[in-house]
């Protein structure tokens, strides 16, 4: 730019010189010309003075200077205007130059319409911008038309003529245009037209900015606040939803409390505070466990205290709990944890007083018990009775009435058993099952219970076995009890194992304090679906209704509390149609 302003002055100065050279020529000549005109006219008017041709010289030198003079002035004054007009083109390029380059430094593209010749100029910028390239060659407007987008298209067009009819300051539109790769980029052009003196428009001037990243952010916002949108509404659905369980819950006639993972009390509902006076500020953010006295057996406590560790279900209704006044209550409490991702997030229980429910229950339990008690006596004269018939102590009996008189004697006797379980059942269920531990062998236990068995097994052809290890120590447990074990185990080994099968009992020690045992069996096996109820009371699988539809489910139930009470435990493996296994330990010095 600079060497371009030196260039001019310098060719300014050498215009400069070679006009007044000029201008002396000039004066020169018109000078020696008057000369020789003067001398020309002396000539021909021979009559003339000297003092003529001087005057005549005089004459013509001050005519081709006064002409020279007028020559230089029009000189002069040409030369300053040629120079204003310079000076104004410099002012004219340099603000060109410097618009065009603040506009290809903003980034922004220019395109320049030409309305009365129809011409559009594309700026460098701009065709670089859209991958086109710089060119010579005239542009018509339809190649910008052309590349807008059809859907952008009209929208464009209305606001270019809402521009030119006035309605508009500016010609303002964002649209898309097509680029030299086929694609589209989202564009922002602004631009006003120019008019002449006349009012006559000329020209419309256009900047193009791309606007695709502002596009691409503006699409993301508007992703984003649908995103955002949904997530309110989804957002107050759930708050509504919230909103209906807390109603649930706090009008949920049953007590409810929920804890954090951990215990501690999060939220009780009216229903739990009413049933123990306790308000919720008063046990906000307490281990829910100082709720439980300590009359709570300790082997539920721990075993709720493991529940909880381990993120599983928690029931018991032993739990013996204190309202606010210190009174005491029967509570059943159960645990549901509620967990997120594999984690525990708080705990949901229910806590009802179950008081009235067990006084019911042991007032039940005493009844059966008294019952039970009260029929023993007339059910043992029955069987003396039909033992007497059978025997013929009475006299002989007919093929007939002997029969009855049978039936009557094994009538009787399940009644008998029946009545001894149902016994058995209310004094476990009441806590009065009395044990006298004395020193008792279990292989003579087992021994006794084949002999006593020996009957049914040799009627159903089946092949048994008992072995004991040897030096078997005696244990220190309840002797009937123990018969009572094994005459179940066995008695049902025997009923639930078709004819010509295997039974085999096993007794061993285990270590210096334990012993284990083994009743198998070929049977029929237990359904895997019903398991998880083989010791629960009354309880009879199917296939055991449809083998033995007399039995109680009583026996098993039984046993298991025996079991438990002297300090061991049992459990079973089985396959339907394969058979069973029950597994017991038992200790040598029993607790209890
Ligand atoms: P039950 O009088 O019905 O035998 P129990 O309490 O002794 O009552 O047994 C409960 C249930 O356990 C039985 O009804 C039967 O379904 C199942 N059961 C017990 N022992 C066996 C066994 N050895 N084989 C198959 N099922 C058995």
């Amino acid at each position: 730019m600079f060497k371009n302003k030196k260039n001019t002055r310098f060719l300014g100065g050498a215009r400069f010189v070679g006009i007044y050279t000029l201008s002396l020529f000039v004066l020169f000549l018109m000078l020696a010309s008057s000369f020789f005109i003067s001398q020309y006219f002396y000539q021909i008017h021979e009559s003339s003075s000297v003092s003529i041709l001087i005057a005549y010289n005089l004459l013509g030198s001050l005519i081709s200077i006064g002409v020279f003079v007028l020559f230089c002035l029009s000189i002069f004054s040409i030369r300053k205007s040629v120079s204003n007009a310079q000076s104004v083109v410099q002012v004219l390029r340099q603000s060109r130059d410097r618009y065009a380059l603040a506009i290809s430094g903003s980034g922004e593209g220019l395109w320049d319409w030409d309305m009365k010749n129809d011409t559009v100029y594309f700026s460098e910028h701009w065709n670089k911008m859209l991958g086109y390239k710089t060119t010579t060659e005239v542009r018509k407007i339809e190649f910008w038309e052309n590349l807008i987008h059809e859907k952008d298209h009209d929208a464009v067009l209305e606001a270019l003529n809402a521009h030119i009819s006035g309605a508009r300051p500016f010609f303002d539109a964002k649209y898309r245009i097509r680029n030299n790769f086929g694609s589209f980029l989202w564009v922002y052009d602004r631009g006003r037209i120019v008019k002449d003196e006349n009012g006559e428009m000329v020209r419309l001037t256009i900047i193009t900015r791309d606007i695709s990243n502002i596009k691409r952010a503006e699409d993301a916002l508007v992703g984003r606040t649908q995103q955002l949108e949904l997530a309110r509404e989804k957002l107050s659905d759930e708050v509504l939803n919230t909103k209906k369980f807390q109603q649930a819950v706090e009008s949920a006639t049953d007590p409810i409390i929920i804890t954090h993972p951990d215990g501690r009390i999060l939220y009780t509902n009216n229903a739990w505070q009413l049933a123990t006076g306790y308000g919720f500020t008063d046990v906000e953010n307490k281990n829910f466990s100082f709720l439980y006295s300590e009359k709570t057996p300790r082997k539920i406590i721990l075993s709720m205290k493991a529940s909880m560790k381990e993120g599983e279900v928690f029931t018991s209704d032993e739990m013996i709990a204190t309202r606010k006044d210190d009174t005491e209550y029967n509570a059943e409490l159960s645990l549901f944890p509620v967990t997120e991702k594999g984690a525990t997030i708080f705990y949901t229980a229910l806590h009802q007083d179950v008081t009235k429910r067990k006084e019911i229950d042991v007032a039940k339990t005493e009844f059966v018990s008294l019952a039970s008690h009260q029929l023993r006596t007339p059910l043992s004269i029955i069987r003396w009775y039909s033992e007497m018939l059978i025997s013929g102590g009475m006299g002989d009996l007919n093929e007939g009435q002997k029969k009855y008189a049978q039936k009557i004697y094994d009538s009787n006797k399940r009644m008998i058993e029946l009545v001894g379980a149902l016994l058995n059942v209310s004094r476990i269920d009441l806590g009065t099952f009395a044990m006298n531990p004395k020193k008792v062998s279990l292989a003579t236990v087992v021994k006794e219970v084949f002999a006593e068995l020996d009957p049914e097994i040799k009627k159903k052809s089946l092949v048994v076995k008992a072995s004991f290890e040897d030096e078997l120590p005696e244990i220190y447990a309840d002797p009937g009890l123990m018969r009572m074990v094994f005459q179940n185990l066995i008695t049902n080994a025997i009923k639930y194992t078709p004819d010509n099968g295997r039974i085999a009992v096993f007794v061993k020690k285990e270590g210096e304090s334990n012993i284990v045992f083994s009743v198998k069996d070929s049977g029929i096996g237990i359904p895997e679906e019903q398991k998880n109820k083989i010791f629960t009371k009354l309880f009879r699988a199917d296939n055991a209704r449809e083998t033995d539809p007399a039995g109680t489910g009583l026996g098993l139930y039984i046993v298991k509390a025996i079991i438990e009470k002297s300090g061991g435990n049992i459990r079973f493996e089985s396959k339907e149609g394969a058979g069973t296994t029950f597994y017991g330990i038992i200790p040598v010095n029993s607790t209890s």
